[in-house]
């Protein structure tokens, strides 16, 4: 869930670019903000047409598009609640918020992959009846739409300000609306007197509900378990022993919600005062920064070298 430019450079930059970053990120937020609103209100009407035909491929789908909705509420309450100032009962702040929030999302996820799989199940074995075929078909018909716009939008937005975090999400609605499209052949098949086909639509569409479980609950234990990229071990260890007055380096780096913590111990000649081994740390900051720019926290601790 990083990428969308939340992330601070280091080094001091032209205000033209800062300006355009706020631009950039002000446009991800609304395209986020605007595609959960349109899929949250198609995932409702299919939530209410199911309900109505008894369709429990239509109550997959609908279940998947709301627990991507609710994915994409949990980023955004994460990022108001961690801006909150620390406290002294919170001296690191409130980063975490998100991966609290992330907890409650993954296990409503799974819930309803159990609860859509269950009844597709149970549909299939008591040879259960489907109503009312042709508002589930156009239900799940605003399905595939709404995901499809969806996908397009966030495509154009994520090629325009180079996010990869929304180029991938519109990757994601444009496989939603092939979910959307196996509801709806589930019931096209009710149609033509295949009693079953709505059944299997529902498990096949149980399918995509547990990937999203997965993806989400894979990135949050990979947060909750402080996993960094190997990569910006290796490039920050390089940059702060490629810094004058450093003969050795070690580095370690941890996610903390939104801000990546970088902590730096340097070996430094024994001789070396306080004041000097201070000034090395500044270079080997303004080093790690430019090394790692998604690096909020540079944390530097001189060592004695013997
Ligand atoms: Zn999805």
């Amino acid at each position: 869930m990083h990428g969308l430019g939340e992330c601070q450079a280091g080094e001091p930059r032209p205000p033209a670019q800062v300006a355009r970053e706020l631009v950039d990120r002000q446009d991800a937020h609304r395209a986020i903000v605007v595609s959960a609103a349109g899929l949250g209100a198609a995932g409702l009407i299919e939530l209410a047409i199911a309900a109505l035909s008894g369709s429990v491929g239509l109550l997959s789908d609908a279940l998947h598009n709301l627990a991507d909705v609710s994915t994409s509420l949990v980023v955004f309450l994460g990022l108001r609640v961690s801006r909150r100032p620390a406290t002294s009962s919170h001296p690191f702040g409130w980063e975490r918020a998100e991966d609290v929030a992330g907890l409650g999302v993954a296990l409503a996820i799974w819930v309803s992959a159990a609860f859509a799989g269950y009844l597709s199940v149970h549909k299939l074995f008591i040879h259960g009846s489907t109503t009312d075929v042709g508002w589930g078909i156009a239900a799940a018909g605003i399905g595939v739409i709404a995901n499809q716009v969806v996908a397009r939008y966030k495509l154009r937005v994520g090629r325009r300000i180079q996010s990869a975090t929304l180029v991938a999400d519109a990757q994601h609605s444009w496989l939603d609306a092939l979910s959307s499209a196996g509801a709806m052949i589930g019931l096209l098949g009710v149609a033509v007197g295949w009693s079953w086909a709505d059944a299997v639509a529902g498990l096949l569409v149980t399918g995509f509900i547990c990937h999203v479980g997965y993806e989400v609950t894979s990135e949050l234990v990979r947060h909750l378990m402080d996993a960094v990229e190997p990569r910006v071990v290796e490039a920050a260890t390089s940059a702060a022993t490629q810094v004058d007055g450093v003969t050795h380096a070690h580095v370690r780096a941890r996610w903390m919600g939104r801000t990546l913590l970088v902590e730096v111990e340097g070996f430094v000649a024994p001789a070396t005062t306080v004041g000097a081994a201070e000034a090395t740390g500044r270079a080997v900051e303004a080093a790690v920064r430019g090394a790692v720019p998604e690096a909020r926290v540079v944390r530097w601790t001189p060592r004695s070298l013997d």
